[in-house]
């Protein structure tokens, strides 16, 4: 299918964060094809102080000047149900939802107060997970929906100043990945991407040169792709995607040390056979092989009672 034919004619795409960088560069992508879109912005500083509704006031009117369809709307993803609301009030359903809204408060481990940590943890991670909890019941009844979250390389592999930032944004990949469990059945997708984009959050650490070459519209084509209808293939994914850059990451796990399971290994055990967890010739577990009991698909013999 040629990428002209991937259009969302009469579709309703939330896009939260959408007054700025990456959001707003999914909401002009998604309106440009017919969609129509709410751009949900609370404004506000990159710390998440203050609010202001023309970011995302200013979208909506980008939006209906190129002869798109867009709604705007103020609150916070932590009230999540207000956004999904304006969605049906507006457009009569929801079909689409990026989860995409953010803030850091950066600070080394050392400095990092309770209020830094929770308050990134609201934004992001409960902030994606209200949003969806919205949406998803419309999602079910209908038969259909695609979600995409937001991850990070900070969650992901790590980063200095970041352990709030970080830990939300690897709670969203599991969140991503036990919905697209959840939604299988319902004909319900979600996946997870791992931007790296110019925006206000990365100007202060980037050169102007390598800002230009990671413009937010090189990452809107990607994602759109992944929530079209026609695309079935991919759920519980995580992407990286950045500039010219694409890629998916997948979870792996060494060669396992069979022992028994009635009889606790020694500690000397463990020592002269440490080299098992070298990495060398590894497997790729999925969602099977967390709730499985059975040595061929989990190895390690792992029980999860979940
Ligand atoms: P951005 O600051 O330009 O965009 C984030 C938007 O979210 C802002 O417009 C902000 O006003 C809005 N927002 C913040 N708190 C909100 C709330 N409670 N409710 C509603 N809106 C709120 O930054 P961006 O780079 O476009 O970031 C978009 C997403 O991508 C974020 O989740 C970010 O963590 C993630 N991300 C970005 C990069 C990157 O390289 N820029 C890398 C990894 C992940």
């Amino acid at each position: 299918m040629a990428i002209e034919t991937f259009r969302f004619d009469g579709q309703t795409v939330v896009v939260t964060g959408a007054g700025g960088g990456l959001g707003r560069a999914y909401a002009l992508f998604f309106a440009a094809r017919g969609a129509n879109v709410v751009v949900n912005d609370m404004g506000g500083s990159v710390d998440g102080k203050g609010r202001a509704a023309k970011v995302a006031s200013r979208v909506r009117d980008e939006i209906e000047a190129a002869g798109g369809k867009a709604v705007a709307n103020y609150d916070s993803v932590e009230d999540g149900e207000k956004i999904i609301q304006t969605a049906i009030d507006t457009f009569g359903h929801i079909d689409i939802l990026i989860n995409n809204a953010g803030i850091l408060r950066d600070k080394s481990f050392k400095n990092m107060t309770d209020r830094d940590f929770d308050f990134v943890y609201k934004v992001h991670l409960a902030g994606t997970f209200k949003c969806t909890k919205a949406a998803w019941p419309y999602f079910v009844r209908q038969g259909h929906g695609r979600i995409i979250n937001t991850t990070s390389a900070s969650g992901l592999f790590g980063n200095f100043g970041q352990v709030n930032y970080a830990s939300a944004k690897l709670a969203i990949v599991g969140l991503t990945k036990a919905l697209a469990v959840e939604g299988k059945g319902s004909n319900i997708f979600c996946n997870a991407i791992c931007p790296v984009v110019a925006s206000r959050m990365t100007e202060t650490v980037m050169s102007p040169e390598e800002l230009m070459n990671i413009r937010p519209e090189l990452v809107a084509p990607f994602v759109a792709f992944l929530v079209h209808r026609s695309t079935t293939s991919e759920t519980g994914s995580i992407f990286e995607i950045g500039g010219g850059h694409m890629g998916k990451l997948r979870w792996q796990r060494t060669q396992c040390l069979q022992v028994s399971n009635n009889t606790p290994i020694s500690l000397d055990e463990l020592l002269l056979r440490w080299n098992r967890f070298n990495c060398s010739d590894p497997s790729r577990p999925s969602s099977d092989a967390a709730y499985s009991v059975s040595p061929s698909v989990n190895p390690a013999g792992l029980r999860f009672d979940g």
